[in-house]
């Protein structure tokens, strides 16, 4: 499908995506006053649905975002699910997608504020494919940026100009021969990845930073925390993670929308554990797996069918 015949959501309408233009003095672009969402949508042939992991929890997220940067949401958490559906049945994706929600300052004029600047909305939804192979375990590098501090810009929050952090980040552990960067933050504690929350595993504890340490309130780190304590009966502690723990911890693992589940098999020259994806990323990332596809009902909840749920089904949940 060509990318500029996708239909989106604009300024309240669906439109072909090559319609949908900004403006070259547009705020957002010049000063990153705009904040955004990554969603994904798994397709499952065998029960013809293609379902959207925690979707409501994204849209909470991008209001917290847009209340951030003073942007007024016009459309609320259940308009803007409802405006993710219709877009994949008027598309007819059957494969899974990755859905961009945008609020961004739209004002073509000079002059960087975030008061009494109007804003626009947009959702694209694309077909995606996976970001890292979730076997093959990465290599990672402290990156030598900090991951921006909360009283600089809020990293809790997902707005675009943050993402400049990232992108430094992310370059530069690609052109040193690593695959991921870890970033610290300003006082040296473990933040994330460039687009990844960081868990380790010590003694069997799954631990992950908390986030006051300047971290983007993930919604795959929180799912993930659930499932440990739920279903895998793992001890979880959110607590500050010092550099050196990641040298000598049993497993590493990223967590995210795009990563889903992804093992880091070394940091800095050093291997994790035995150098290989450990047995709890193992199993973590498989039982998401299989929850993002519909296959676990206990978290049936975490998901939102885009096509019409037969009656009979309705019928037997109803009962
Ligand atoms: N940290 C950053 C900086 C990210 O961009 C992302 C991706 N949204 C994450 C963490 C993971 O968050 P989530 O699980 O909500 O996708």
């Amino acid at each position: 499908m060509e990318i500029g015949s996708i239909i989106i959501y604009r300024s309240g309408k669906f439109v072909k995506y090559e319609d949908a233009k900004v403006g070259m003095l547009t705020h957002g672009l010049n000063y990153g006053t705009g904040c955004f969402e990554g969603i994904r949508g798994y397709w499952n042939e065998a029960h013809g649905q293609l379902y959207f992991f925690r979707l409501a929890e994204h849209y909470e997220r991008l209001t917290a975002s847009a209340k951030l940067l003073m942007i007024d949401l016009k459309d609320s958490v259940e308009d803007m699910c409802a405006h993710t559906t219709e877009l994949v049945r008027r598309n007819g994706f059957r494969v899974n997608v990755y859905v961009r929600p945008l609020a961004f300052k739209s004002a073509e004029e000079v002059g960087v504020r975030l008061h009494n600047v109007p804003d626009d909305f947009s959702i694209t939804a694309v077909p995606s494919k996976a970001y890292f192979d979730p076997n093959a375990g990465l290599r990672a590098c402290i990156s030598s940026w900090r991951r921006v501090d909360d009283n600089v810009a809020p990293a809790r929050a997902k707005l675009t100009g943050i993402y400049v952090n990232s992108a430094l980040a992310k370059s530069e552990a690609i052109k040193n021969g690593f695959d991921e960067a870890i970033m610290l933050n300003s006082e040296g504690h473990v933040a994330e990845g460039s687009a990844q929350n960081i868990f380790i595993v010590r003694d069997g504890v799954v631990i992950t930073p908390p986030v006051s340490d300047g971290i983007l309130e993930g919604i795959t780190r929180r799912s993930l925390l659930e499932v440990c304590r739920t279903e895998l009966h793992l001890p979880t502690a959110e607590r500050s993670i010092g550099r050196s723990e990641l040298y000598v911890a049993d497993e590493v693992f990223l967590a995210g929308t795009a990563v889903e589940v992804t093992g880091v098999i070394e940091v800095d020259h050093r291997p994790v554990g035995e150098g290989k994806i450990g047995p709890i990323t193992a199993a973590l990332g498989g039982l998401y797996r299989s929850i993002t596809l519909g296959e676990v009902s206990r978290f049936r909840h975490w998901l939102t069918p885009s096509y019409p749920v037969a009656a009979r089904k309705l019928g037997a949940a109803a009962s």
